[in-house]
């Protein structure tokens, strides 16, 4: 067994069993499920056939791709690659499909971001822009491993949190750099040639950079080869740590001698179910953060309507789906009865065992800082940390629903002192 595999939090039964596949991806055990998508043919012209044919293709080629994973995850060899189009290129032209059209995410928009005519609520057109991308020292134990999670800041954002914890990256839309499917695909190629144990795609929010993504994930199946020095050197101008030129055995990130790795969705989860269907073929790990109750609040902190009913709609989906996830609740001051109470009530009832680190590291950032030049007074509510007293409440709430969150929530906090003694503290990727 990899050194990945046996960090001590593996020896916990509940996430071992809800993560099996994701670790076997990150152990290169298995093929991720964009190489196996990689290896179901298409039957359609994918430039000239209509967008309806195309949504067709899909829902019949579902059912087969789902019957390989499930062939592969118990054992059987993973197949050649198509010499024609795959269900890999064709989840990516459906993205592109989508993008004339936006309904990446719940605002449904509707808008032409191909021609840039008009612009909907992330004001994006067609390009992407990254603003960062490292390997990540303070995700989660069972995603930074010991070499970081290999994660690609994504710049915008679909809502408008008031608390983000990430408040540069997501209301700066010029932050960082352009960049196309291949410098994207050069980025993940570098992280994880490098020891990541997985390529987390997060931002700002990744729902509306979609299109970009998929044609990337479609370049990393359909590339064997390490990426040119010019790719290389581009895709590093947005590099947070020190690159490496020389990658690391090929054993860390081929399966079967080619690229591998287990694809991260770390997510505000406000896509629609069609930006689900694709994604369902590409991501090996779900990580959707789930931050208001359902009275006024993300409408009020996030000016984000519809936010209850689509995440847990997502939620569900990738449950019934029986994908592997953690999810992510980030206690909040003020808001512990209106915001974490119902976050987990609905957890126990509807995702019963899922896990869930419940964080207590907010800070005031932005919007909620009073010593950032765009604080606005309606957030004063926000313009501290939680107290002591909100985070055992949180904490006692969480424990007298049952809910599976100790592993995550107390491997690197003060809280788990004396019960999981390899605690860090460090920030997380929550936006
Ligand atoms: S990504 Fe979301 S917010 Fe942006 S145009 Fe598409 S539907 Fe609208």
């Amino acid at each position: 067994m990899s050194p990945f595999g046996e960090l001590w939090i593996w020896n916990d039964p509940a996430l071992r069993d809800c993560l099996a596949w994701y670790l076997d991806v990150a152990d290169n055990r298995r093929p991720a499920k964009f190489r196996i998508a990689t290896t179901v043919p298409v039957s359609v012209d994918l430039d000239a056939e209509g967008t309806d044919g195309l949504w067709a293709e899909l829902e019949r080629l579902t059912p087969q791709f789902l019957d390989r994973l499930d062939a592969v995850r118990t054992g059987a060899r993973l197949e050649e690659p198509t010499k024609g189009p795959s269900l890999l290129d064709l989840v990516s032209a459906l993205a592109q499909r989508m993008l004339e059209s936006c309904n990446f995410c719940q605002w449904n928009c509707r808008v032409d971001r191909a021609s840039a005519t008009k612009f909907g609520t992330c004001k994006l057109a067609s390009g992407t822009r990254v603003s960062s991308f490292f390997h990540h020292p303070g995700e989660e134990l069972v995603y930074r491993g010991r070499l970081g999670s290999g994660t690609i800041f994504f710049t915008s954002c679909n809502m408008r949190c008031a608390i983000c914890q990430n408040g540069d990256i997501s209301t700066d839309k010029d932050n960082g750099i352009e960049v196309d499917a291949r410098i994207l695909a050069t980025m993940a190629w570098i992280l994880r040639s490098e020891g990541c144990h997985n390529i987390n795609w997060v931002g700002g929010d990744p729902t509306i950079h979609l299109h970009t993504i998929l044609e990337a994930i479609r370049l990393l199946g359909r590339g064997a080869d390490r990426p040119g020095r010019f790719d290389v050197a581009n895709a590093s101008l947005a590099k947070a740590d020190p690159l490496s030129w020389t990658p690391l055995d090929p054993a860390v990130y081929t399966y079967e001698g080619r690229f591998n790795a287990p694809m991260l969705w770390n997510s505000n989860f406000f896509m629609t179910e069609d930006a689900m269907k694709l994604l369902r073929i590409v991501m090996d790990v779900w990580l959707p953060d789930f931050k208001f109750g359902p009275g006024d609040c993300a409408k009020t902190l996030a000016r984000t309507p519809w936010y209850w009913d689509t995440v847990t709609r997502n939620l569900k989906v990738i449950h019934d789906w029986g994908e592997p996830y953690t999810i992510r609740h980030l206690i909040m001051p003020n808001h512990v009865e209106c915001c974490t109470r119902p976050v987990l009530e609905w957890i126990e009832e509807h995702l019963p065992g899922a896990p869930v680190n419940v964080m207590d590291q907010f800070h005031p950032d932005t919007f909620t800082d009073p010593r950032s030049c765009k604080y606005q007074e309606k957030y004063a509510e926000l313009s501290r940390r939680p107290t002591r007293g909100e985070i055992k409440q949180s904490y006692r709430i969480a424990q007298e629903l049952g809910i599976n969150f100790e592993a995550l929530t107390f491997e690197k906090s003060v809280w788990g002192l004396g019960i999981y003694p390899h605690r860090r503290a460090n920030r997380v990727t929550t936006k």
